[in-house]
């Protein structure tokens, strides 16, 4: 085992509801650590709705999505959390002394003897195009998601899609590649106006080039991505010479791994007791949008308020022999590690 990263709580999911966790364990001096299979944290905030406000969460009478994860991750930086991000938890193995061995699918281990799976609906999985041999490409040349943008400086970069996400990465790495054709099958983009505008912009000044009713057929180089095909409209079927492709075409949420892992699950939720939201596996608690019990609500606050409860069996699980000490915030503060 390489160097495992051990602490008191992994937290599988770093959504709202994962981000808050760490501030209550913090509370009562519980280390966590949290893994993402997305780069960023935030879970559906994020990924789905960063600029769209929130009404419900108390005391903000509206806040913005992205802001209200700036902020989470803001209250819970006194309690210096760990994180493996751009990875999935694959798997779950209870060892002889009692704790958890949880290891990603990169191979990295992490150790605890509780574990809280605050894993919203799930991994957000990539929608692949339906090309033949995209599988021998992946991470050869084709990316689904972006997470290092400094890869493609100075590279020729094929992307496809039609939405927000295709317009902003192709503005962003406008700045880097070296050359980017963006394929669309439609003759206009579905992203927000000023993007489209943007992008427009872009391929009038020759930096960018657009290519509309097309898809890429077929994907071809030796060992790693060097030529994309495209189908279009009204042509012969085409070559352009490629180091990148990609996809842009959204990530679709899916239980994944967290169904074979022997917890009781019901529709794709796993099932809990509102004593102190623990599963059927005793250490491992399940929290926010990933559980469900009988008046479930899948809502940020809900989220809030079962990590909270959480902590409390969390704690006595970690340190047996102690009490734990109920305070308020305003008579202890909020003391860090
Ligand atoms: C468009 C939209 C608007 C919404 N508006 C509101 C609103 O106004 N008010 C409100 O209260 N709620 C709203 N919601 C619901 C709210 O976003 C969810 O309740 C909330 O995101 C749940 O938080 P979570 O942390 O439990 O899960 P998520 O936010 O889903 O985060 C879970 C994270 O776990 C990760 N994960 C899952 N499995 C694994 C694995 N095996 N390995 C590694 N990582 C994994 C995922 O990548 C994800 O990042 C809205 C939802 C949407 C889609």
């Amino acid at each position: 085992m390489n160097n495992p990263i051990e602490t008191d709580i992994i937290i599988i999911g770093a959504g709202p509801t994962g981000l808050f966790t760490v501030f209550e364990a913090g509370l009562l001096k519980l280390r966590c650590h949290l893994i993402d299979y997305l780069p960023q944290t935030g879970g559906q905030l994020t990924e789905i709705y960063p600029k769209k406000p929130i009404y419900d969460i108390p005391g903000f009478p509206e806040v913005l999505a992205g802001e209200l994860v700036d902020n989470l991750m803001k209250q819970i930086e006194p309690f210096k959390p760990g994180f493996t991000l751009g990875e999935r938890t694959e798997t779950v193995e209870k060892m002889e002394n009692g704790r958890f061995k949880v290891t990603t699918h990169k191979g990295t281990v992490h150790i605890a003897p509780v574990i809280a799976i605050a894993g919203g609906l799930g991994c957000f999985e990539p929608r692949k195009p339906p090309i033949e041999n995209i599988g021998d490409y992946e991470e050869r040349g084709v990316e689904y998601i972006i997470k290092e943008p400094e890869l493609y400086r100075n590279k020729r970069i094929v992307i496809a899609g039609g939405g927000d996400s295709a317009l902003d990465w192709t503005i962003y790495l406008a700045q880097l590649a070296s050359e980017i054709i963006i394929i669309h099958r439609r003759k206009g983009f579905r992203g927000a106006l000023d993007s489209v505008e943007k992008v427009e912009k872009l391929a009038e000044s020759g930096r960018i080039k657009l290519v509309t009713e097309a898809q890429v057929a077929g994907l071809g180089g030796e060992g790693k991505l060097q030529w994309v095909e495209i189908e279009q409209t009204g042509e012969e079927n085409y070559r352009l010479e490629a180091d990148h492709f990609i996809p842009l075409f959204g990530l679709s949420p899916k239980l994944g791994p967290i169904g074979d892992w022997g917890l009781d699950i019901d529709r794709s939720a796993v099932e809990v007791n509102t004593f102190d939201y623990s599963t059927n596996v005793p250490g491992i608690f399940a929290i926010g949008d990933i559980n469900t019990y009988p008046g479930k609500l899948k809502l940020i606050l809900c989220g809030f308020h079962e990590a909270t409860l959480m902590v409390q069996s969390a704690f006595k699980i970690i340190h047996p022999e102690k009490k734990v000490q109920f305070k308020y915030t305003t008579v202890n503060g909020v003391e860090g590690f």
